[in-house]
This record gives structure tokens, sequence and C-alpha cells, in this order.
């Protein structure tokens, strides 16, 4: 029989998240019901990381353009494009002001810059970032 431990203790590290309703009432009832098995204990401690990387703070998370201000000519493509108001335009150039804003994976705005000014991370930085956090159990 699969050891039941380490989602044991996995699931009250997760408790300590915030998780919607449904997913704490489950993962206290199993942490409190001595016959769950390794299976339901794993199935919960699975969604339960999901969730905490779905509420994980924006903040933390490095998705945004870089505007290379040596090649930004200063046309408002990207300030007019953008509907989440994640750059300004100052002194002729754009620059990325709320970067918190950006939607993550979006990067619609990259090949309107006729400059190439504008580029983001590559997609495989976020889910390496993923990764770890879904593999807690
Ligand atoms: S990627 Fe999308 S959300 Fe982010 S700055 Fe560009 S247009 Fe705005
Ligand atoms: S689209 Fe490119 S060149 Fe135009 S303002 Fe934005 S970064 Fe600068």
């Amino acid at each position: 029989m699969a050891d039941k431990q380490p989602y044991l203790d996995a699931l009250r590290e997760l408790l300590a998240y915030e998780l919607p309703p449904d997913v704490r009432e489950r993962v206290t009832f199993l942490l409190g019901n001595p016959g769950a098995s390794a299976y339901e204990l794993r199935s919960a401690c699975r969604r339960a990381a999901e969730r905490t990387v779905l509420s994980y703070p924006r903040s933390e998370i490095v998705w945004h353009p870089t505007v290379d201000a040596a090649l930004c000519t200063g046309c408002g493509r990207c300030f007019d494009f953008c509907p989440q108001q994640v750059y300004e335009m100052a002194d002729g150039l754009s620059s990325v002001k709320r970067p918190e804003r950006c939607v993550i994976l979006c990067s619609e705005c990259a090949p309107l810059c006729p400059a190439g000014a504008v580029t983001f991370p590559p997609q495989t930085s976020y889910h390496e970032f993923l990764k770890p956090r879904e593999e807690e159990c």
C-alpha cells in the first residue's frame, strides 16, 4: 500500500493557502478521516496544489513585456493596443508602467511593434515556474 504520510503532510501545508471552499472542505474531511486512501489523498493534494498555483501572487509571476528604449520610435502602437494599460508614453517613448496588469502568456502587442522593441520572456519560463508547484503532490 502506498505511503499516505507524504500526502497528509502536503495537504496540511496546502491548507495554509487560499483555497476555494469546496477544495478546503474536501482536504479537511480527508485529513480527519483515517480511512482515506492514498489515492484519495493524492487526488485532493493535486487539486489543492493546482488551486494554490492559480491564487499565486501575480507580482511574483514574471510575465510582462520589456521595451528596448534604444529601439522604440515612440509610434504608440503598443500603448494604443493594450487593453490593460500596461504601457505608458512619456517623452516620446513607450515604457512598461504596470507590468502586473499584463495578461499571463499574452504577447499580442509584440508583433505590432514595427521597431521590434517589445519582447517577452520565453513561455517555457512560466511553465517552469508552475511545474514544481504542480508537482508538489
Ligand atoms: S501582452 Fe497583452 S496584456 Fe500584456 S502588454 Fe501586451 S497587449 Fe497588454
Ligand atoms: S510599438 Fe514599439 S516603437 Fe511603437 S511605441 Fe511601442 S515599443 Fe515603441
